[in-house]
Protein backbone atom coordinates (compact mmCIF):
# COMPACT_ATOMS: atom_id res chain seq x y z
CA UNK A 1 0.00 0.00 0.00
CA UNK A 2 0.89 3.53 -0.42
CA UNK A 3 2.71 5.31 2.79
CA UNK A 4 0.52 8.26 2.07
CA UNK A 5 -2.72 6.07 2.22
CA UNK A 6 -1.37 4.11 5.50
CA UNK A 7 -0.93 7.81 7.26
CA UNK A 8 -4.01 9.47 6.44
CA UNK A 9 -6.76 10.08 8.48
CA UNK A 10 -10.19 8.62 7.37
CA UNK A 11 -12.56 11.43 6.44
CA UNK A 12 -14.99 11.62 9.70
CA UNK A 13 -18.08 11.50 8.89
CA UNK A 14 -19.67 12.15 12.19
CA UNK A 15 -22.32 9.85 14.14
CA UNK A 16 -25.66 8.74 12.27
CA UNK A 17 -29.00 8.43 14.38
CA UNK A 18 -28.40 4.40 13.65
CA UNK A 19 -24.96 4.93 15.83
CA UNK A 20 -26.96 5.76 18.76
CA UNK A 21 -28.14 3.00 21.30
CA UNK A 22 -31.20 4.86 21.59
CA UNK A 23 -34.38 3.08 20.62
CA UNK A 24 -37.54 4.46 22.16
CA UNK A 25 -36.45 8.03 21.28
CA UNK A 26 -36.48 9.89 17.73
CA UNK A 27 -33.04 10.95 17.27
CA UNK A 28 -32.35 15.02 16.58
CA UNK A 29 -29.87 14.56 13.80
CA UNK A 30 -27.85 17.96 13.56
CA UNK A 31 -24.39 16.94 12.92
CA UNK A 32 -24.22 16.95 9.55
CA UNK A 33 -25.88 20.49 8.08
CA UNK A 34 -28.35 18.59 6.25
CA UNK A 35 -32.15 20.11 5.32
CA UNK A 36 -34.09 19.09 7.95
CA UNK A 37 -37.40 19.84 5.68
CA UNK A 38 -38.84 17.77 3.09
CA UNK A 39 -38.04 17.85 -0.78
CA UNK A 40 -40.88 19.44 -2.87
CA UNK A 41 -43.83 17.64 -4.65
CA UNK A 42 -41.80 18.45 -7.61
CA UNK A 43 -38.90 16.68 -6.55
CA UNK A 44 -40.68 13.42 -5.15
CA UNK A 45 -43.13 13.11 -8.40
CA UNK A 46 -39.60 13.47 -10.28
CA UNK A 47 -37.82 10.60 -7.95
CA UNK A 48 -40.74 8.03 -8.58
CA UNK A 49 -41.27 8.43 -11.92
CA UNK A 50 -37.43 8.27 -12.79
CA UNK A 51 -37.79 4.43 -11.10
CA UNK A 52 -39.38 2.98 -14.16
CA UNK A 53 -36.32 4.14 -15.98
CA UNK A 54 -33.14 3.06 -13.72
CA UNK A 55 -32.14 -0.20 -15.98
CA UNK A 56 -30.46 2.77 -17.92
CA UNK A 57 -27.03 3.94 -17.37
CA UNK A 58 -28.10 8.23 -17.00
CA UNK A 59 -26.16 10.53 -20.13
CA UNK A 60 -22.67 10.32 -19.16
CA UNK A 61 -22.49 14.56 -20.47
CA UNK A 62 -25.31 15.66 -18.03
CA UNK A 63 -26.69 18.07 -20.46
CA UNK A 64 -29.94 18.60 -19.06
CA UNK A 65 -28.80 18.70 -15.20
CA UNK A 66 -25.65 21.19 -16.66
CA UNK A 67 -28.93 23.22 -18.66
CA UNK A 68 -30.47 23.43 -15.43
CA UNK A 69 -27.79 24.34 -13.36
CA UNK A 70 -26.76 27.53 -16.07
CA UNK A 71 -30.03 28.90 -16.00
CA UNK A 72 -30.07 28.50 -11.65
CA UNK A 73 -26.19 30.21 -11.19
CA UNK A 74 -26.09 32.43 -14.42
CA UNK A 75 -23.25 30.41 -16.53
CA UNK A 76 -22.72 28.39 -20.04
CA UNK A 77 -22.60 25.29 -19.87
CA UNK A 78 -19.01 25.13 -21.20
CA UNK A 79 -17.80 26.28 -17.69
CA UNK A 80 -20.23 23.40 -15.85
CA UNK A 81 -18.42 20.18 -14.55
CA UNK A 82 -20.71 18.03 -12.43
CA UNK A 83 -20.20 15.35 -9.87
CA UNK A 84 -20.92 12.90 -7.20
CA UNK A 85 -20.96 15.59 -4.54
CA UNK A 86 -18.97 18.67 -4.42
CA UNK A 87 -16.83 16.11 -2.35
CA UNK A 88 -15.97 14.48 -5.48
CA UNK A 89 -15.08 17.66 -7.41
CA UNK A 90 -12.50 18.14 -5.19
CA UNK A 91 -10.81 14.96 -5.70
CA UNK A 92 -11.13 15.99 -9.49
CA UNK A 93 -9.93 19.30 -9.07
CA UNK A 94 -6.73 17.95 -6.88
CA UNK A 95 -6.23 15.44 -9.43
CA UNK A 96 -6.37 17.77 -13.09
CA UNK A 97 -4.47 20.62 -11.38
CA UNK A 98 -1.66 18.91 -8.60
CA UNK A 99 1.42 17.17 -9.22
CA UNK A 100 3.69 15.82 -6.64
CA UNK A 101 4.96 17.92 -4.29
CA UNK A 102 3.20 20.83 -5.63
CA UNK A 103 2.28 23.65 -2.65
CA UNK A 104 -1.29 22.98 -1.72
CA UNK A 105 -2.65 25.72 0.47
CA UNK A 106 -5.65 25.14 2.99
CA UNK A 107 -6.71 28.06 5.29
CA UNK A 108 -7.80 26.98 9.01
CA UNK A 109 -9.86 25.87 10.38
CA UNK A 110 -11.69 24.41 7.26
CA UNK A 111 -13.03 21.45 6.26
CA UNK A 112 -10.99 18.43 6.17
CA UNK A 113 -11.71 16.83 2.34
CA UNK A 114 -9.06 19.42 1.04
CA UNK A 115 -6.39 18.36 2.77
CA UNK A 116 -7.12 14.06 2.11
CA UNK A 117 -7.30 14.56 -1.65
CA UNK A 118 -4.30 16.69 -1.74
CA UNK A 119 -2.54 14.58 0.03
CA UNK A 120 -2.99 11.62 -2.23
CA UNK A 121 -1.81 13.73 -4.55
CA UNK A 122 1.72 13.70 -2.31
CA UNK A 123 1.42 17.57 -2.10
CA UNK A 124 3.65 19.76 0.10
CA UNK A 125 0.64 20.95 1.93
CA UNK A 126 0.11 24.50 3.95
CA UNK A 127 -2.28 25.40 7.23
CA UNK A 128 -1.59 29.01 7.62
CA UNK A 129 -3.72 29.54 10.16
CA UNK A 130 -6.15 32.23 10.71
CA UNK A 131 -8.45 33.62 13.84
CA UNK A 132 -11.98 32.94 13.49
CA UNK A 133 -10.83 32.50 9.88
CA UNK A 134 -10.62 35.95 8.91
CA UNK A 135 -7.92 35.28 5.70
CA UNK A 136 -5.58 37.61 5.14
CA UNK A 137 -4.66 37.44 1.11
CA UNK A 138 -1.16 38.51 1.96
CA UNK A 139 -0.42 35.49 3.91
CA UNK A 140 -1.80 32.77 1.51
CA UNK A 141 -0.06 34.48 -1.28
CA UNK A 142 3.57 34.40 0.05
CA UNK A 143 3.46 31.00 -0.06
CA UNK A 144 3.16 30.72 -3.59
CA UNK A 145 0.73 27.99 -3.60
CA UNK A 146 -0.49 25.94 -6.56
CA UNK A 147 -3.79 25.52 -5.29
CA UNK A 148 -5.18 27.36 -2.71
CA UNK A 149 -8.58 26.16 -0.93
CA UNK A 150 -10.77 28.60 0.18
CA UNK A 151 -14.32 28.01 1.88
CA UNK A 152 -17.24 30.35 1.73
CA UNK A 153 -19.26 30.46 4.42
CA UNK A 154 -16.68 28.38 6.14
CA UNK A 155 -17.04 25.05 7.27
CA UNK A 156 -16.95 25.32 10.32
CA UNK A 157 -16.73 28.56 11.57
CA UNK A 158 -19.52 30.09 9.23
CA UNK A 159 -18.22 33.14 8.28
CA UNK A 160 -17.79 34.20 4.61
CA UNK A 161 -14.86 35.77 2.89
CA UNK A 162 -14.73 38.95 0.62
CA UNK A 163 -14.79 39.04 -2.77
CA UNK A 164 -11.70 40.79 -3.20
CA UNK A 165 -10.11 38.57 -0.62
CA UNK A 166 -10.26 35.90 -3.20
CA UNK A 167 -9.60 37.79 -6.24
CA UNK A 168 -5.86 39.14 -4.57
CA UNK A 169 -5.38 35.03 -3.53
CA UNK A 170 -6.11 34.25 -6.78
CA UNK A 171 -4.01 36.96 -8.46
CA UNK A 172 -1.00 35.27 -6.73
CA UNK A 173 -1.67 31.51 -6.99
CA UNK A 174 -1.75 29.70 -9.79
CA UNK A 175 -5.54 28.03 -8.66
CA UNK A 176 -8.06 29.08 -6.13
CA UNK A 177 -11.06 26.72 -5.20
CA UNK A 178 -14.15 28.57 -3.19
CA UNK A 179 -15.71 25.91 -1.81
CA UNK A 180 -19.82 27.34 -1.61
CA UNK A 181 -21.84 24.46 -0.42
CA UNK A 182 -23.62 27.05 1.70
CA UNK A 183 -23.60 29.80 -0.62
CA UNK A 184 -27.77 30.12 -0.48
CA UNK A 185 -27.71 30.43 2.59
CA UNK A 186 -25.68 33.72 2.89
CA UNK A 187 -26.71 35.45 -0.05
CA UNK A 188 -22.88 35.82 -1.33
CA UNK A 189 -21.05 34.32 -3.86
CA UNK A 190 -17.41 34.11 -6.20
CA UNK A 191 -19.57 32.97 -9.22
CA UNK A 192 -19.32 35.85 -11.20
CA UNK A 193 -15.19 35.18 -10.87
CA UNK A 194 -15.46 32.90 -12.81
CA UNK A 195 -15.57 35.20 -15.78
CA UNK A 196 -12.75 36.92 -15.15
CA UNK A 197 -10.34 34.77 -13.37
CA UNK A 198 -9.32 31.31 -15.57
CA UNK A 199 -7.78 30.38 -12.51
CA UNK A 200 -10.81 30.34 -9.96
CA UNK A 201 -12.86 27.34 -9.47
CA UNK A 202 -16.15 27.70 -7.07
CA UNK A 203 -17.75 24.55 -6.08
CA UNK A 204 -21.45 23.84 -5.31
CA UNK A 205 -23.29 21.32 -4.04
CA UNK A 206 -27.17 20.24 -4.11
CA UNK A 207 -27.13 18.60 -0.19
CA UNK A 208 -27.54 21.84 1.89
CA UNK A 209 -30.03 24.28 0.21
CA UNK A 210 -31.38 21.83 -2.25
CA UNK A 211 -31.78 19.13 0.81
CA UNK A 212 -30.66 16.26 -1.74
CA UNK A 213 -27.01 14.97 0.49
CA UNK A 214 -28.64 11.48 0.46
CA UNK A 215 -28.13 12.17 -3.95
CA UNK A 216 -24.87 13.02 -4.21
CA UNK A 217 -24.57 15.49 -7.00
CA UNK A 218 -22.37 18.82 -7.14
CA UNK A 219 -21.01 21.10 -9.71
CA UNK A 220 -17.68 23.07 -10.25
CA UNK A 221 -17.76 26.40 -12.28
CA UNK A 222 -14.62 27.05 -13.55
CA UNK A 223 -12.98 28.05 -17.05
CA UNK A 224 -13.46 25.98 -19.83
CA UNK A 225 -10.01 24.34 -19.76
CA UNK A 226 -10.66 23.41 -16.44
CA UNK A 227 -13.72 22.13 -16.75
CA UNK A 228 -13.05 19.66 -19.77
CA UNK A 229 -10.03 18.53 -17.27
CA UNK A 230 -12.78 17.63 -14.70
CA UNK A 231 -14.87 16.06 -16.68
CA UNK A 232 -11.90 13.89 -17.81
CA UNK A 233 -11.09 12.93 -14.18
CA UNK A 234 -14.65 12.17 -13.12
CA UNK A 235 -16.22 8.55 -13.21
CA UNK A 236 -18.64 8.64 -15.97
CA UNK A 237 -21.39 7.63 -14.56
CA UNK A 238 -20.66 9.49 -11.54
CA UNK A 239 -23.98 10.61 -10.68
CA UNK A 240 -26.71 8.26 -10.73
CA UNK A 241 -30.51 8.63 -13.54
CA UNK A 242 -32.82 9.33 -10.04
CA UNK A 243 -30.46 11.75 -9.33
CA UNK A 244 -29.88 13.87 -12.53
CA UNK A 245 -33.95 13.75 -12.10
CA UNK A 246 -34.26 14.83 -8.45
CA UNK A 247 -31.33 17.76 -9.04
CA UNK A 248 -33.25 19.21 -12.28
CA UNK A 249 -36.64 19.16 -10.42
CA UNK A 250 -34.81 20.95 -7.08
CA UNK A 251 -33.91 23.64 -9.70
CA UNK A 252 -37.41 24.03 -11.35
CA UNK A 253 -39.08 24.20 -7.15
CA UNK A 254 -35.86 26.38 -6.09
CA UNK A 255 -38.69 29.17 -4.81
CA UNK A 256 -39.70 26.00 -2.43
CA UNK A 257 -36.63 25.77 -1.12
CA UNK A 258 -35.84 29.59 -0.35
CA UNK A 259 -38.93 30.00 1.63
CA UNK A 260 -37.23 26.81 3.92
CA UNK A 261 -33.86 28.75 3.53
CA UNK A 262 -35.67 32.31 4.60
CA UNK A 263 -36.72 30.05 7.73
CA UNK A 264 -33.54 28.09 8.38
CA UNK A 265 -31.75 31.38 8.18
CA UNK A 266 -34.65 33.43 10.98
CA UNK A 267 -34.02 30.04 13.28
CA UNK A 268 -30.82 30.45 12.82
CA UNK A 269 -30.54 33.92 14.45
CA UNK A 270 -32.85 33.01 17.08
CA UNK A 271 -30.84 29.54 18.25
CA UNK A 272 -27.83 32.00 18.40
CA UNK A 273 -29.35 34.07 20.37
CA UNK A 274 -30.60 31.44 22.90
CA UNK A 275 -27.50 29.74 22.51
CA UNK A 276 -25.56 33.30 23.75
CA UNK A 277 -27.08 33.26 27.18
CA UNK A 278 -25.21 30.35 28.33
CA UNK A 279 -22.50 31.37 30.06
CA UNK A 280 -20.32 28.34 28.92
CA UNK A 281 -21.06 28.59 25.45
CA UNK A 282 -20.00 30.81 22.93
CA UNK A 283 -21.51 30.84 19.41
CA UNK A 284 -19.54 32.48 16.64
CA UNK A 285 -21.80 34.54 13.91
CA UNK A 286 -22.98 31.95 11.00
CA UNK A 287 -23.52 33.23 7.33
CA UNK A 288 -24.62 29.31 6.63
CA UNK A 289 -27.44 26.54 7.98
CA UNK A 290 -25.20 25.47 10.89
CA UNK A 291 -23.33 27.38 14.19
CA UNK A 292 -19.62 26.80 15.51
CA UNK A 293 -19.88 27.02 19.28
CA UNK A 294 -16.76 27.10 21.80
CA UNK A 295 -17.45 25.33 24.65
CA UNK A 296 -16.24 25.96 28.23
CA UNK A 297 -16.84 22.21 29.93
CA UNK A 298 -16.14 18.38 29.03
CA UNK A 299 -18.40 16.38 27.95
CA UNK A 300 -21.43 17.96 25.64
CA UNK A 301 -21.27 16.07 22.96
CA UNK A 302 -21.73 13.06 24.92
CA UNK A 303 -24.41 14.01 26.95
CA UNK A 304 -26.70 15.40 24.32
CA UNK A 305 -26.07 11.74 22.41
CA UNK A 306 -27.72 10.43 25.44
CA UNK A 307 -30.16 12.40 25.55
CA UNK A 308 -30.87 11.60 21.36
CA UNK A 309 -29.22 14.27 19.62
CA UNK A 310 -26.43 14.80 17.46
CA UNK A 311 -24.25 17.26 17.26
CA UNK A 312 -20.96 17.33 15.07
CA UNK A 313 -17.78 17.26 17.71
CA UNK A 314 -14.85 19.46 15.75
CA UNK A 315 -13.24 19.65 19.06
CA UNK A 316 -9.16 19.07 17.75
CA UNK A 317 -9.88 20.25 14.34
CA UNK A 318 -6.64 21.84 13.09
CA UNK A 319 -7.22 25.91 13.97
CA UNK A 320 -9.54 25.49 16.59
CA UNK A 321 -8.13 25.85 20.11
CA UNK A 322 -10.35 24.32 22.97
CA UNK A 323 -13.60 22.36 22.72
CA UNK A 324 -15.99 23.19 19.75
CA UNK A 325 -18.99 21.16 19.09
CA UNK A 326 -21.14 22.33 15.55
CA UNK A 327 -24.98 22.36 15.08
CA UNK A 328 -26.95 22.08 12.33
CA UNK A 329 -29.85 24.70 12.08
CA UNK A 330 -32.85 21.86 12.84
CA UNK A 331 -36.64 22.19 12.13
CA UNK A 332 -37.71 25.28 15.42
CA UNK A 333 -39.04 21.60 17.69
CA UNK A 334 -35.41 20.15 17.22
CA UNK A 335 -33.69 23.24 18.07
CA UNK A 336 -36.02 23.91 20.84
CA UNK A 337 -35.08 20.74 22.16
CA UNK A 338 -31.35 21.21 22.03
CA UNK A 339 -32.09 24.26 23.93
CA UNK A 340 -33.80 22.35 26.58
CA UNK A 341 -31.00 19.65 27.12
CA UNK A 342 -28.23 22.13 27.50
CA UNK A 343 -30.71 23.85 30.11
CA UNK A 344 -30.40 20.43 32.09
CA UNK A 345 -26.77 20.30 31.42
CA UNK A 346 -26.51 24.14 32.84
CA UNK A 347 -28.74 22.97 36.41
CA UNK A 348 -26.71 19.65 36.61
CA UNK A 349 -23.13 20.28 36.45
CA UNK A 350 -22.97 24.16 37.22
C1 LIG B 1 -21.21 19.34 2.82
C2 LIG B 1 -20.00 19.97 2.22
C3 LIG B 1 -19.54 19.64 0.94
C4 LIG B 1 -19.97 18.55 0.10
O1 LIG B 1 -21.08 18.12 -0.09
P1 LIG B 1 -21.52 17.02 -1.12
O2 LIG B 1 -22.59 16.34 -0.35
O3 LIG B 1 -20.37 16.13 -1.44
O4 LIG B 1 -22.00 17.79 -2.30
C5 LIG B 1 -18.45 20.32 0.42
N1 LIG B 1 -17.83 21.25 1.11
C6 LIG B 1 -18.23 21.59 2.34
C7 LIG B 1 -17.49 22.64 3.05
C8 LIG B 1 -19.31 20.95 2.95
O5 LIG B 1 -19.64 21.26 4.19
Amino acid sequence: MREVVKIINPYDPGLFPEDLPIKDLKVIQLGSNENPYDPSDEVKKAYLEALKDIRLYPHAGYIKLKEAISEYVGVEVKNIAVGCGASELINCVCQTLVEELDRVVIPVPSYTLYAIYAMLRNATLHFPFFENYKIKADEVVDLRPKLTFICSPNNPTGNTIDKRVVEEIAGGSDYVVVDEAYAEFSGKSCVDLVQDFDNVIVLRSFSKFFGLAGMRVGYALASKNIVEGLEKVRLPFAISYPAVRTAIAAIKSVKYYEKIRDRIVRDREDLFRKLKKFDWLEPYPSEANFILVKVHRDGIVEKLASRGIIVRNVTGLMGLEGEHVRITVGKPEENERLIEALSVNSKTSA
